[in-house]
């Protein structure tokens, strides 16, 4: 069996890093740990940090970092992450956390920081070709920058581009994205711990790059 492995996911949205993780997780039989998830779940368990969560996000708040971390430190706590590892997917998102993480992790450290790269170009089409049916949430691709509105195939109903998924739109996310992640960035990239992966190719490929970096990294060098 391969061992598991401990890696966090960083990528531009659109680059294809939720199937990779999918992919990841599995190949390496690790728990892919999205920020998302584990602070929904932490929320409907009721743990304290959960219910402090909560309160926040119901009054219209920011989580903070202490909580983020918090909760995060209680997930990798679990036996799956204990024993096999983890994909963490949109954490850390900041230096403080970042620094929290390696704290957490001092004894089980991390084997590498993955930024899957793919171009702001590549990542604008993909967007942009997204349709999604207005009635059952189907979604689909269009060719090209086609704008015409179409007819769900599963249900009949409209099918369209949601409005935060404009050129506009998707260019403001980028560059919060960039602000928000080159930090973070240059955190790992100072201390050996970021590979690059181009993910500027199938799946398949972008797989097969993803995993041969992660062996890479843990290799006695
Ligand atoms: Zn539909």
């Amino acid at each position: 069996m391969i061992p598991g492995a401990r890696l966090i996911i960083l990528g531009r949205q659109g680059a294809g890093k939720g199937t990779q993780c999918v992919r990841l997780s599995r190949h390496f039989v690790v728990p892919h740990i999205s920020t998302g998830d584990v602070l929904r779940a932490a929320v409907r368990e009721g743990s304290e940090l959960g219910r402090t969560a909560k309160e926040i996000m119901d009054a219209g708040g920011l989580v903070s970092d202490e909580i983020m971390v918090g909760i995060v430190e209680e997930r990798l706590n679990h036996g799956d992450a204990r024993t096999r590892g983890y994909i963490l997917d949109g954490f850390p998102r900041t230096v403080p956390q970042a620094k929290a993480l390696d704290e957490i992790t001092v004894d089980r450290p991390l084997d590498c920081v993955i930024d899957l790269d793919v171009s702001r170009e590549m990542v604008l089409q993909r967007i942009s070709a997204r349709r999604v049916c207005r009635d059952c949430g189907t979604n689909y691709v269009a060719s090209g920058f086609d704008k015409h509105q179409w007819i769900c195939e599963v249900c009949g109903g409209e099918v369209m581009q949601r409005d935060d998924d404009t050129p506009d739109a998707i260019n403001r996310r980028l560059d919060l994205y960039e602000e928000q992640t080159s930090p973070l960035i240059e955190f790992y990239g100072n201390d050996g711990r970021l590979v690059i992966v181009d993910g500027n190719a199938s799946p398949d490929v972008v797989f097969q790059r993803m995993t041969a970096a992660v062996e890479a990294a843990r290799r006695p060098s």
